[in-house]
């Protein structure tokens, strides 16, 4: 079965690949993917998505997903592959290519093995990972609707294509993004008397958030809070009447990231209160962290292992992946598999080694499969 089915998934990762699309813009990907769908007479669930497809097979409960991301990145593609992108511009730079890949190969397998399915697996090919919407309105139009138990892949170019990582808890970080106002008085540089500098006060506040983390919270919580964009004045002589900044929090878990958010308020407004400007901090929040069921790890851990994978340790990171708000309503697991690339994920020269791809699509399907059959014991 594998053999007839991996030429018809590598046509679609070459072309996926020189024809990658940025997020929300996954109009010519999603057609792709219906066509490949109904060559294999998968049922196309028909939600609304705008772009991105959702597809079932099998029938009944319980009910298993498998969740593939399918958006690019704004990056102008640097590698010298034969089916490098042919839009400038536009490149799939972190594998979501791959990952549709793999999860299209795992339907076809799936297909192939119908009949036998203890319930229903629901494919989800999620557009608009990136800029992390695209999991939110798969929840919004029902994609998770009698979902019992939700997994997703990530590749990762540190591993090779016989490794799996994953954990149980925590396994990427709450993505939160950060604006600051710091209103002061503006005034001749040659007398700051006559006004109230909101330049000093917006940098004590830049080093006193620094302490955040290496004062106020355990050194065994990892906590980072960027201050990325800094932003005040406009000539020499003149003391400006505003500073703006932006930046990021990052945390694990949501004890930290509460108490961050109100620390941070805190220190802002009473620095810039005690000089006698007053300022503001806008707090969005992004995607949380993934938060891996355990059970559900072990169980991923323990059909790679039968599958020829080796397991090794994942060490929780501080990037972001909208998977996680799907775990905030079905229990799942988000793991890793590699893809072996020499350059890291989101570079200009990223690419993966495509011999991983049917064997994960064959791992995929096996999640699927063996889920059903573990959630029918209770
Ligand atoms: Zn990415
Ligand atoms: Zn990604």
């Amino acid at each position: 079965m594998t053999d007839t089915i991996a030429p018809i998934i590598e046509q679609l990762f070459l072309d996926l690949h020189k024809n990658p699309e940025l997020s929300n813009q996954e109009f010519e990907t999603t057609k792709k993917l219906r066509n490949c769908l109904e060559q294999a007479n998968i049922l196309i669930l028909e939600l609304g998505a705008k772009t991105g497809v959702i597809a079932e097979i099998g029938s009944g409960s319980p009910v298993v997903a498998l969740r593939a991301d399918i958006d690019a990145l704004p990056i102008d593609e640097q590698s010298d592959c034969q089916y490098r992108s042919t839009k400038q511009g536009v490149m799939h730079a972190c594998g979501h290519d791959l990952h549709t890949s793999v999860l299209m190969g795992a339907a076809y397998l799936l297909k192939a093995n119908e009949q036998q399915l203890k319930g229903t697996v629901r494919l989800l090919f999620q557009p608009a990972e990136e800029n992390f919407s695209g999991a939110l309105h798969f929840i919004e139009i029902g994609a998770l609707n009698g979902v019992d138990a939700i997994f997703g892949m990530h590749n990762n170019p540190n591993l090779t294509i016989n490794q799996m990582a994953s954990r149980a808890g925590p396994f990427s970080a709450n993505v939160d993004r950060i604006e600051i106002t710091v209103k002061g008085i503006g005034a001749h540089a040659a007398r700051p008397e006559s006004g109230i500098d909101p330049i000093v006060i917006s940098a004590q506040i830049v080093n006193a958030i620094q302490t955040i983390s290496s004062r106020t919270i355990s050194g065994l919580d990892p906590v980072v809070v960027s201050i990325t964009k800094f932003l005040g004045g406009n000539t020499w002589n003149v003391i400006p009447e505003t500073v703006e900044m932006e930046g990021t929090v990052r945390t694990l878990t949501p004890d930290i990231r509460l108490k961050v958010k109100q620390q941070l308020t805190s220190i802002v407004e009473n620095i810039a209160f005690s000089m006698g400007a007053e300022a503001e901090l806008r707090w969005f929040d992004g995607p949380p962290s993934i938060i891996n069921v355990a059970k559900w790890v072990d169980f991923c851990q323990n059909i790679a292992k039968q599958e020829g994978y080796e397991v090794v340790d994942f060490q929780p990171q501080l990037g972001g992946e909208d998977f996680a708000h799907y775990l905030h309503h079905v229990p799942g697991a988000f793991i890793n598999l590699g893809s072996q690339s020499p350059y890291a994920l989101h570079h200009p020269k990223f690419l993966v080694n495509r011999n991983m791809i049917m064997p994960a699509a064959n791992y995929l399907a096996n999640l699927a499969q063996l889920g059903l059959i573990e959630l029918a014991k209770h």
